[in-house]
């Protein structure tokens, strides 16, 4: 059986303020005027002008010679992983990571390959924990093939790796012969966290893709980026999936705009992230988690109040957030403003000295 999403009672207020995932953004009137204007072209043939455009610009973001534009970030991920791999290997990843936990079993169901999980905290891992975890090579092992990173890491509470910890566990990836993979689906809030450009974030990754649905506002599209031998593969992963499109440069237009306009604001969802986490920690018994970007991951349970009660009774007042793995997970982005992320807090402490 497959489970629909749950749906609020009928007489549920409407959401007014709308903290459940940055994949809930509206493109703005001035992202839906751009898409308007696109000139198209057949995307399939190579032949939508702002497909290229987006593509071209893209792959000198990340670095890379090429780039392809994908309905969505889970197809990145699942193009990216049948190109890299073949059945029977294995995909290196956190045991938090997108790849594990929600795109439906796609690499085991298409790709063949089985994810080794690893852990560490806030969604990233040492290289000392990946390096244990090579295995020796042996008629029963199965083949490693791929390191895979989040960046951000989503369930790690959006945090953003460090630098050095990045560069440690790819050297150890090159030493095995292994393929690198980010799935950089909030690349840019860590961009602009941390201030150091894309392509040196991604340099020592043969596959970078960002989602475009995210905090960046867009209602369609991702690219994924890398060499142009890898991109022609990926090519015809797209194709056997039914990825390939026509006039996408429609939704190729929203995404230009967003790298125009929506990049350095990404700060501002950062800045009302930790605002949101600091209202929290005043609240007794709130533990809370310092967000690196836009997530912000709390549990009330020391506070007396059941998490799922909370997320209820916030509804109940059109404030919409979401659960992950026992916690509530409150996400800023462009339809939040710091005006609503004081509202918020002022509803929970009430819910809270309620109880
Ligand atoms: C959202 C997300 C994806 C999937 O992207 P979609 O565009 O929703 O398919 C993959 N990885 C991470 C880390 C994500 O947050």
């Amino acid at each position: 059986m497959v489970h629909a999403p749950d749906r609020p009672p009928a007489d549920a207020p409407l959401v007014r303020i709308n903290l459940y995932s940055d994949t809930q953004t509206r493109p703005t009137r001035a992202m839906r005027e751009a898409m308007l204007e696109a000139e198209v072209g057949d995307e399939q043939f190579g032949d939508d002008p702002t497909v290229n455009a987006l593509c071209d610009r893209m792959a000198a973001l990340m670095g890379k010679e090429a780039a392809v534009f994908l309905p969505s970030g889970t197809m990145c991920n699942v193009v990216a992983i049948l190109t890299h791999c073949r059945p029977g290997e294995e995909v290196l990843a956190h045991e938090t990571a997108h790849i594990l936990s929600s795109e439906g079993g796609v690499h085991a169901a298409l790709a063949g390959t089985q994810i080794n999980p690893l852990q560490g905290s806030r969604g990233m891992f040492s290289a000392d924990t990946l390096r244990a975890a090579i295995r020796p090579r042996s008629r029963y092992a199965p083949p490693q093939r791929l390191l895979e990173v989040e960046q951000t890491a989503n369930i790690g509470g959006g945090a953003v790796w460090p630098q050095a910890e990045l560069d440690a566990v790819v050297a150890v990836a090159r030493e095995q012969g292994w393929s690198t993979h980010m799935d950089g689906a909030r690349l840019m809030n860590a961009v602009v966290a941390s201030g150091i450009p894309a392509a040196e974030m991604t340099a020592g990754f043969d596959s970078v893709w960002l989602d475009f649905t995210k905090g960046l506002g867009a209602p369609l599209g991702a690219v994924l980026a890398g060499s142009s031998d890898f991109i022609g593969q990926a090519w015809r992963w797209k194709q056997r999936l039914g990825g390939s499109m026509r006039q996408a440069g429609i939704c190729a237009a929203g995404c230009l705009h967003a790298l125009d306009h929506h990049v350095d604001r990404l700060a501002e969802d950062h800045a009302n992230a930790k605002a949101l986490a600091r209202g929290l920690r005043q609240i007794p018994g709130m533990a809370v988690e310092e967000p690196d970007t836009n997530l912000v991951f709390f549990d009330p349970a020391e506070s007396g109040m059941d998490a799922a009660a909370l997320v209820g009774a916030l509804r109940l007042q059109g404030i919409q957030i979401s659960m992950l793995g026992g916690r509530i997970r409150a996400c800023t982005h462009l339809d939040v403003t710091a005006a609503m992320v004081e509202e918020t807090l002022a509803a929970i402490r009430t819910i809270v000295a309620k109880g």
